[in-house]
């Protein structure tokens, strides 16, 4: 940047895609367990990785800035995060803004955060912000394609960035974007102009992917109207269907410098999507309908992959339906299923053979919890490991205490302390099975698992259990009036 004077930018974050369904609620030791970096550690860890932040100081380092570097913390997605912990890093992050001029902020947000008492809280966080700073100091963000936008935050910042990839590659590229167009605003000192639209359609996660119909199609199109003279940038949020909240619905912001091709664009990608809504339809197995298919098992090509999207771990579920591994056992498959044990620690397990209840008293009733058995084969305890696919490269994941259990028809559960997200093929390779010579991995995504075992999967299977991320919204109860108006609910 061409300034006399070293420019200040401020850089922090919040992210968290909160399912409202959720009796988990989301407290500070979820933050703290997951992502917590503040001041020089922030910079220190989010150098050269595949996240906002990362992109942030690739950009912000070559112009010569002087970064100011607050906190940024990140939850698994879980039910809504208490009022106590938000107001926690609200306070943590604003402590930041000392007594130095500050000529931007750039801040890494989700836009599907929901806090208990506190409509709006990505507005809310921007608001505390902009208090401690001086009059038009330009705030940018960017955002997951998970986001349930309001117009509220689109109009308190000069710009936000959306994710243009699904399952999520870009959060570095998008980092860059978006510190280049903060760049930019303090140097031409002019606010770009902007466009805002919801559209009232709800779209389930597995429909979403940006490698396949409808969004391949949609986001191909945001690029031929991005090379537009005029347009800076264009991003689509679908968004994200578990949340009992209003601002429900697919986003469509873009930014420019001419209104005319900015809104002529826009309204094109708009009608795009309302011609294309019924390509969102999921398809689904029911649970018998999986049975009937698993009886068929010789006729399915291997691996099979069976999605069990309800019960989507980054979505918000907790990732312990036994549904489907009921059917494994009833029928002696083999294959590999992940099930989230929180009790794990509790016990110390000496024996060879294990025979016991791991389910939880937030999804069943005491009297009503699930036996899993299996002879030990795999135990640790603390166990982690760090990312090596795509997705978030270089993060570590705490799995925290371990079993692996292996039935006599090689059936083998993987029971984790922690929630874990199947975000690469580590997700069971580090316990030492081979996703390629599994006849059956289930996993509990929507379509992030696609960057795990999409390369291997020969065949397969969503199948619509009980979770509360169902393929089906039509099972999910929305008290907004409005809400119950959208595709596909009015159907
Ligand atoms: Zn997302």
């Amino acid at each position: 940047m061409n300034y006399n004077k070293k420019k200040s930018i401020l850089i922090g974050g919040i992210w968290h895609e909160t399912n409202t369904y959720s009796k988990k609620k989301t407290f500070i030791k979820d933050f703290k367990s997951y992502q917590w970096h503040e001041n020089d550690n922030l910079i220190k860890k989010s150098l050269n990785t595949n996240t906002e932040i990362g992109g942030f100081l690739d950009v912000l380092n070559q112009k010569n800035v002087n970064i100011i570097p607050s906190l940024f913390t990140a939850a698994v997605p879980s039910g809504i995060v208490t009022k106590k912990t938000f107001l926690k890093i609200v306070t943590k992050l604003v402590s930041y803004i000392r007594n130095f001029q500050i000529d931007g902020v750039i801040l890494a947000l989700h836009g599907a955060l929901v806090v208990e008492k506190i409509p709006l809280a990505e507005l809310f966080l921007v608001n505390k912000i902009k208090e401690k700073l001086e009059k038009n100091i330009p705030v940018v963000a960017t955002f997951d394609l998970h986001a349930n936008l309001s117009f509220e935050l689109f109009d308190v910042c000069e710009m936000l960035i959306g994710y243009d990839t699904f399952p999520h590659v870009d959060m570095r590229q998008r980092g860059r974007e978006a510190a280049q167009n903060l760049c930019a605003i303090i140097e031409n000192k002019k606010k770009p102009k902007k466009f805002f639209k919801k559209l009232p359609i709800l779209t389930v996660p597995q429909m979403q992917s940006t490698s396949e119909t409808p969004m391949k199609e949609i986001m191909s199109s945001v690029f031929h109207a991005e090379k537009k003279m005029g347009i800076d940038t264009i991003s689509i949020s679908p968004g994200f269907p578990y949340s009992d909240i209003e601002n429900l619905g697919l986003t469509v912001i873009g930014y420019g410098s001419n209104t005319n091709v900015l809104n002529t664009e826009c309204k094109k990608l708009l009608n795009l999507i309302i011609l294309n809504k019924n390509k969102f339809s999921p398809q689904f197995l029911t649970i018998n309908g999986l049975e009937k298919k698993l009886l068929d098992i010789k006729r399915l090509k291997k691996p099979i992959i069976i999605t069990d999207a309800s019960d989507n771990v980054g979505g918000g579920a907790l990732g312990n339906n036994t549904e489907v591994l009921e059917i494994l056992k009833k029928y002696k498959l083999s294959g590999t299923v992940v099930i989230w044990s929180p009790y794990l620690r509790k016990n110390k397990f000496i024996n060879k053979f294990f025979s016991k209840s791991v389910g939880t008293k937030i999804t069943y009733e005491d009297n009503n919890l699930p036996i899993i058995d299996g002879y030990i084969i795999f135990k640790a305890t603390n166990f982690s490991y760090i990312r090596d696919g795509l997705y978030m490269t270089g993060q570590r994941v705490n799995v925290g205490n371990v079993l692996v259990l292996e039935t006599e028809f090689k059936l083998k559960i993987i029971l984790t302390e922690n929630r874990v997200m199947p975000f690469d093929d580590k997700h069971i390779k580090v316990f030492g099975i081979e996703p390629k010579l599994e006849d059956i991995i289930v996993t509990k995504s929507g379509s992030a698992w696609k960057i795990a075992f999409g390369k291997i999967a020969k065949t397969i299977l969503n199948v619509d259990t009980n979770g509360i991320c169902s393929s089906n919204l039509k099972k999910i109860t929305y008290s907004n009036d409005y809400v119950n108006t959208f595709w596909p609910l009015n159907e």
